[in-house]
């Protein structure tokens, strides 16, 4: 029998995990309570959690970039895929900023996020760290991209078209890479495998590359 993917979660906060404070949402689940609102992720891989922000997305910056990197960079010889948890409202930005600080990454970086709180009744939390991890943990699966509502966007292409609606990403001016429905990936365009080394980089920048 294959042995179980081993998944990287890095948990930045956004409304996936936030709770009602006097001040408004705020995030505060930790990665590991988000792991335990998915009971079911243990039959699809094994996961490990890494708390490394713990911020409403708007304020996201390039330096927050270069610590993702840098912790895909540490655990990228002991995992074979990584989940980012981050909100939406930046999540496109930092999708395309990644797609071009990590290039030709065999092991699938996966950005998610939710526009209800993974402690609601009625949520698509659940569902979109699900689908993120089936995703992250299948063999044709690599490169950066957002995982969301059932869709999967390319990390360069993703932008945020809605902000109430569950179906909040569109693929601009490209299909979606495919659709996650009851537990399948279907998939439109398929990935050929990367032929180069990975490169990362320090920021977007072709200068700055470090590995
Ligand atoms: N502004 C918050 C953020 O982007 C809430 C939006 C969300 O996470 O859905 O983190």
């Amino acid at each position: 029998m294959q042995q179980k993917k081993r998944i990287l979660l890095l948990a930045t906060g956004g409304t996936i995990a936030s709770r009602k404070s006097d001040n408004g949402l705020k995030p505060q689940i930790t990665p590991e309570e988000l792991i335990e609102y998915i009971p079911q992720v243990k039959e699809i891989c094994d996961v490990e959690a890494v708390q490394l922000l713990n911020l409403d997305s708007t304020n996201m910056e390039p330096s927050h970039w270069k610590l993702m990197v840098h912790a895909i960079w540490e655990h990228y010889d002991d995992f074979d895929g990584f989940v980012i948890a981050h909100g939406t409202d930046t999540m496109a930005y930092t999708a395309a900023a990644l797609s071009y600080m990590v290039q030709n990454t065999k092991k699938p970086i996966v950005i998610t996020g939710a526009q209800k709180p993974i402690d609601l009744e009625i949520t698509d939390a659940k569902s979109n760290l699900i689908d993120s991890f089936l995703y992250a943990a299948d063999d044709r699966s690599q490169g950066v991209q957002i995982v969301f509502d059932g869709k999967v966007i390319a990390g360069t292409r993703a932008k945020k078209v809605r902000s109430k609606s569950y179906n909040a990403f569109s693929s601009i001016d490209y299909p979606s890479l495919a659709v996650i429905q009851d537990m399948n990936i279907m998939r439109y365009i398929p990935m050929l495998p990367y032929e180069e080394d990975c490169l990362l980089y320090t920021s977007p920048s072709p200068r700055d590359r470090t590995r």
